[in-house]
């Protein structure tokens, strides 16, 4: 997609340092952080909502996690917890329509989310 900003930053076209790089995912910092580490695990296929998301994408969505675990330790999440949100559409909020997890932690997460 070339009009998408996630794609753009996947490509380097847009420059942003990649706290992980895998073979189908990476993860950035977010630019408008909402807890004390909150970062942005991103596929690298485009895909606009995770209603594209079934079962031929099983190995991909392992990624993702194998990801945030490793992420949640590497920032010593691990021991004190951290939360992983999909935002999905306009109503929950989702504003960059490019698939992405948000891994927030270091601060405590209050429930119901807003
Ligand atoms: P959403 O609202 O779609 O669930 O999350 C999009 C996230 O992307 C937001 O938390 C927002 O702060 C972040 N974001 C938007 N533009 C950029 C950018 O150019 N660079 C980075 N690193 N994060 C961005
Ligand atoms: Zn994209």
């Amino acid at each position: 997609m070339s009009d998408c900003l996630f794609c753009k930053i996947e490509k380097g076209d847009i420059p942003a340092e990649k706290v992980y790089d895998g073979d189908s995912v990476f993860a950035i910092s977010d630019i408008n952080p909402q807890a004390p580490v909150h970062l942005l695990i991103i596929p690298k296929k485009h895909y606009s909502t995770i209603l594209e998301l079934d079962e031929k994408d099983q190995e991909l969505v392992g990624s993702v996690f194998s990801a945030a675990n490793c992420l949640a330790k590497d920032y010593g999440l691990d021991q004190s917890g951290f939360r992983v949100v999909v935002n999905c559409g306009a109503e929950a909020g989702q504003s960059v329509f490019h698939v992405h997890y948000h891994l927030l932690g270091g601060r405590a997460m209050h429930w119901p989310p807003g």
